[in-house]
């Protein structure tokens, strides 16, 4: 789609991060599957090129553009068929990052948000716990204040960038007699005292760590809180909106990508003396997608736009998230279908984006959790409210 809401210099971004991808990632995507993370060099050479900082301030050495960037980078992330390179990548930027960017103080920002931005220190976001992850407000690792400092146990799972990140933004209960208003958010230092980390196997995002995590009387020093005591719960929730919006974003494009890969293989492959491309079964099949991924990105573009309005868009964002990952799994679903045995095949693409893209209606909050958000605002007329501006 040829979108309004890219100018040239949109486009000229798109083209030179795509062939940064094509130099510095793609050569090693499944050395990164197989190692089960990526080198940590490789951090370093995206926060070089300043894409970390994308849509960060410039006081801590970012570019402050507008989302449509972050749009094209989730994008051509998705393109390189590895959605473990995507996530560790876009985990760090915008899930740890995006903590450290809004709630962060002076101090925080300067050792952590900077060096984030050059790549020079990874982060992950800790929220999902073992006894839960869809109740966010129901956490039970708990900070207990001990003077000058907090002691953290507890434990976290499921965790992007769990194993290898050099500090971890967490979610506590600084006041576990409370549900939401109980919760606050530290950043800690990977080499703090009482923090394991243990890797987990997993069915897709295979070049991604995942880890389970525990915290065993961690003493984190009280300027490491992020923001107020007791926001912790609204911070999260807050961030929610642009995570549930990329995660859209990077459905439609793996979508986009698998469509792409199928057409051009339907081209190719001949049955009964004709290219698949002429029988109309499949031909009607690939206009059903077409259409459906085409709306996907217009809606997910609009969402984009309203929030680099400033708009808090909860109700859009989880529809984005709700429906973009529900599309993607079906149309890959049906390209693996198209490619016959080949489809299953690990040469070919869509054995790991099929793996991959199961993630989609599971993290960042399950498609089932989303509908009760949306079925709330839209049955209830329950509203949402940003915690800060
Ligand atoms: C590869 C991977 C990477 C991840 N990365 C991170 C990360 O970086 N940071 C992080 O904090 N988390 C991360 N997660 C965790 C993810 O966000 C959770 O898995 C997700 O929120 C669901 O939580 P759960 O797995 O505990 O499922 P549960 O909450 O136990 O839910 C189990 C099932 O029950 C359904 N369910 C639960 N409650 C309800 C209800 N009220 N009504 C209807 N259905 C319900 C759910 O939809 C789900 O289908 C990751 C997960 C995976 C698999």
């Amino acid at each position: 789609m040829n979108s309004s809401y890219f100018t040239e210099e949109h486009q000229a971004f798109r083209a030179s991060f795509k062939d940064f991808l094509k130099k510095e990632v793609e050569p090693y995507v499944n050395k990164w599957e197989e190692a089960g993370f990526v080198d940590k060099d490789t951090f370093k050479k995206f926060g070089e090129m300043g894409y970390f900082g994308l849509n960060q301030p410039e006081a801590y050495g970012g570019l402050n553009l507008d989302l449509f960037y972050t749009v094209i980078f989730l994008e051509e992330l998705q393109k390189i068929n590895s959605g473990g390179v995507a996530a560790a990548m876009w985990a760090h930027t915008y899930l740890a990052m995006t903590h450290l960017e809004k709630e962060g103080s002076e101090y925080i920002k300067e050792k952590y948000l900077a060096p984030s931005i050059e790549g020079e220190k990874v982060g992950c976001l800790c929220i999902s716990e073992p006894f839960g992850g869809s109740d966010v407000a129901g956490i039970r690792t708990t900070a207990k204040k001990d003077g000058d400092n907090y002691i953290i146990n507890g434990s976290k799972t499921f965790i992007t960038n769990g194993v290898y990140s050099d500090y971890l933004v967490v979610a506590v209960k600084t006041n576990p007699e409370e549900a939401h208003k109980g919760m606050s958010i530290f950043v800690l230092d990977r080499e703090m005292e009482g923090i394991t980390a243990t890797d987990l196997k997993k069915l897709g995002w295979k070049a991604s760590d995942t880890a389970e995590i525990a915290f065993d009387n961690v003493i984190v020093p009280s300027k490491n809180m992020l923001g107020e005591e007791g926001k912790g719960f609204g911070y999260i929730m807050q961030h929610f909106a642009l995570e549930r919006v990329i995660m859209g974003v990077n459905a439609h494009a793996r979508a986009e990508y698998a469509l792409d890969y199928a057409i051009q293989y339907m081209d190719e492959r001949k049955t009964f003396g004709n290219k698949l491309n002429t029988y109309q079964a499949l031909r009607h099949k690939v206009a059903d997608m077409a259409s459906e991924i085409e709306m996907c990105k217009a809606f997910n573009y609009a969402i984009m736009d309203s929030l680099n309005k400033g708009v808090y868009v909860v109700k859009e964002a989880s529809m984005s998230k709700l429906m973009s990952t529900k599309i993607a799994d079906e149309v890959i679903y049906n390209c693996l279908q198209l490619l016959g045995g080949y489809g299953y095949m690990e040469d070919y693409p869509m054995a790991r984006l099929l793996r991959d893209s199961r993630l989609g209606p599971i993290g960042g909050g399950t498609s089932e959790i989303l509908r009760e958000i949306i079925s709330k605002m839209v049955i209830d007329n329950k509203s949402y409210k940003p915690v800060t501006d």
